[in-house]
Parts: C-alpha cells; structure tokens; sequence
C-alpha cells in the first residue's frame, strides 16, 4: 500500500516522478533502490510487534504485503497514475482478480468491453459466473450499448483502452460518466498507454489496473501486475484481498518494474514513433487491405485518441489481403521480428491473433470482433523503424 513517501514530490512532471517517486534511502546511502529479499521483518520488541500487527504503528511485517521494494514500486507507480494508493500483484491477472475481490460480491453485475484481453474474458465469464457476478459484454465503443447494459446491481465497468489487437478507443471521461450515473466503478486496463501517455484517473475513472508484464518492465523480463486508486478502495480493499490471498509482487521483480519506470516516458515515446511510421508505410502497400493504429488519420477514434492519450502507443495491427495463407508468410518471411504474442518489449513481435491470442474464440465471435484471418498485430519495439519495415517488407510482396 501507498504510503507518505511521495509528498516531498508534490508538483514535479512526470519524468521526475519517474525517476525518483517512492525511494527512500537506508542507512547505507545506496544511490540505485536497494532489494529488500526478506520474507519477514524483525521488531525491536513485543510491545512494537504488536503495534505493527494491529495496524497502530506502520511499517513492514510480512511480505506477502510489505515489502520496501515493493512499495517503492507501489509508491512510484501511483505517482505516475495521480492515484493515492497502488497494490502490486504477481501478474496482471491477479491485479484484475483482487480488484474484482476486492470490490464485488454476490449478485453484483459487470459490464465489460468484448474487446478486452481474452483471459480477462475467461476470468469474467467462466470464474466470477461462479462465484455468483454476472457479467454482459458489449461492443468497446458503442457507449449507448454500455449504458443499457447497466442494471441496478451493476457494480462494475471495465474496459481496456486502445483494445487488442484492433486498437479500438474509448471515451474514458464519457463511460465514467455512465459508471457514475448509477452505482459502479469504472476500471480501466491502462496496459497499452501506461501513465507516460494516459491517466485515466485524470479522465475520471476510478481504478487503473496494470500488466506490469509489458510496457512497465519495457524488457520481457518478468510477470507483474498492479492496483491504482483511492485509499479506500484500493488502500484497504484491494489490499486487503492481497495481504489475505496472498498474490503478491516478489521484492525481485519489483525493483526489475522500478528501473524500468525510470525509462517508460522515454520508451513509450520512441515505440509510438516507430509505430506511427510503421503504420504510415504499411497503409501505402497495395497488398494491405487495412491498417488499425491510432495515430492515423484513417483510424475511427483518431481524433478522440489525440484529445485523451500523449501519443499513439507501440500496437499496431493490419489486415493483409489474402487470408491466413498471407499473413502466415508475412510472420514467416521475418528474419529479426520475434514470433511471440508477449508486448511492450524493446523486441518487436508478430503475432496471428486469428489462430493464436483469439483462437479459443469460435467464427462468428472472431467475426463479431473484427479478428479477420488477414490480421497480424506488431507489438512495435525500439530497434530502428526501418529494420522494423524492411522485416515485413519481405513477406507482403
Ligand atoms: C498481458 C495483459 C494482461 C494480463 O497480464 P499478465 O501479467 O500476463 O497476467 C491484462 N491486460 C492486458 C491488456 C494485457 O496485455
């Protein structure tokens, strides 16, 4: 959980926050954040144990719930959100999982964009089914189908904004809206802008959650997640989830997401560039049916998208004319590009999303979703735009 350590950085930019939001320094006077590899802390005596325990006095117990390298992140990352409180969790997965423990119950109702991370989907239609939550999904950017999906039970709002692969934006400010009409929350997955290009909190949502695993880290090192919000929901609730379930951040991987914070404006600066000259390029070729990416004019939200985000992002998705067959010699005639569905790597990657993220999907829902067996989507990295170019050249003759 956030704690005061980021009042000294009331009012700097981002790019300080960046760099240097949540460190406090030990005795040792380390320069670089220290790693903090302890599954317990010790108390200087039984009094001050059980002050800790009863939540009287602050300060670190256990890891499964604190842990200063982990908080150093949490601190950091809600800084860079304009959040009071962050919990960190072992993926991103967990950190949507404890968002929903932690804020729903029995007979609560959902709404959910359809174009949401297909295990996100999963999670919602098949597990919080279980437990009693239903769930509807509709179409990302149709706001009068979310607002007539809403019901007097309905608790939650969640959508993922720009959507994978097809980056399909939705106006955060105006769902927040509808969240707040009646009695629910609105959660945005902020994993494609990260705080370096959007801030949902800003546009009125309630909770940002993250997959740390992607823009984050920046370097596909390791899986993450985290929980942005208010003291209350996620300072209590939410870590309240984490501190009992126990799907915690390991103090390793924090300090991995820390470093790689101190880069993520810079980084997310240089794969929207890439992206948007790959996106320029791919929608000159004769043999590409359609380009998704943002920073198009083309592109349906774009003029939403240049109002609500800092820049574009590294997604870019295209359809290719000729089907599977084409697209599969496009991701097979690469050379440098990784064939792996992962994102937010300083690797560019390729994926099929038709036979590969979106396979488990049947025909008709790949249909309803606009995953049509020409689409690939490039996960754009930081190797130079042309060699990124050159590489699919090769496939799309
Ligand atoms: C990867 C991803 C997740 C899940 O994160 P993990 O760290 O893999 O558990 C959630 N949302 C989005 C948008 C993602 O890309």
């Amino acid at each position: 959980m956030s704690s005061d350590s980021n009042k000294e950085y009331d009012g700097y930019d981002f790019e300080t926050l960046a760099v240097r939001a949540g460190q406090v320094r030990t005795h040792e006077g380390e320069h670089s954040e220290a790693i903090f590899t302890t599954s317990s802390f010790a108390f200087a005596s039984a009094a001050e144990a059980a002050a800790r325990f009863s939540g009287d006095v602050p300060g670190n117990i256990y890891s499964r719930f604190t842990n200063p390298t982990v908080r150093t992140f949490q601190d950091r990352l809600a800084a860079l959100e304009g959040g009071e409180a962050c919990v960190a969790t072992s993926s991103g997965m967990a950190a949507i999982l404890a968002t929903c423990m932690g804020l729903l119950q029995q007979g609560d109702h959902v709404v959910s964009s359809r174009s949401v991370f297909g295990t996100t989907t999963v999670l919602f239609d098949r597990y919080l089914r279980r437990f009693g939550i239903e769930v509807d999904f509709v179409p990302q950017t149709d706001l009068e189908a979310w607002q007539a999906a809403v019901r007097p039970n309905t608790r939650m709002l969640f959508v993922e904004t720009p959507s994978n692969p097809l980056t399909e934006i939705v106006d955060i400010a105006a769902l927040a809206d509808i969240a707040h009409r009646g009695d629910a929350l609105l959660v945005v997955d902020n994993c494609f802008c990260t705080p370096a290009l959007q801030r949902p909190l800003a546009l009125g949502a309630d909770i940002v959650v993250h997959s740390a695993t992607k823009y984050l880290d920046g370097q596909g090192r390791a899986v993450g997640g985290a929980v942005v919000g208010d003291a209350e929901r996620v300072g209590k609730e939410v870590f309240g989830v984490l501190r009992t379930a126990g799907p915690t951040m390991s103090p390793f991987n924090a300090w991995i997401f820390l470093k790689g914070l101190e880069t993520l404006g810079l980084r997310m600066q240089a794969h929207s560039a890439h992206a948007q000259k790959l996106a320029e390029w791919l929608e000159a070729q004769p043999s590409v049916a359609r380009v998704h990416y943002p920073g198009l004019a083309s592109h349906p939200q774009h003029a939403l998208a240049t109002r609500q985000q800092r820049g574009y992002g590294g997604i870019v998705s295209f359809e290719v004319k000729g089907g599977q067959a084409a697209a599969w010699r496009v991701i097979d005639a690469t050379r440098m590009i990784s064939i792996t569905a992962n994102l937010g790597d300083a690797k560019t990657t390729i994926t099929h999303p038709a036979t590969t993220t979106h396979g488990r999907l049947s025909i008709e829902q790949r249909a309803e979703t606009g995953i049509a067996d020409g689409l690939l989507r490039v996960a754009v990295g930081l190797e130079s735009a042309d060699d990124i170019i050159a590489d699919l050249a090769r496939g799309l003759g």
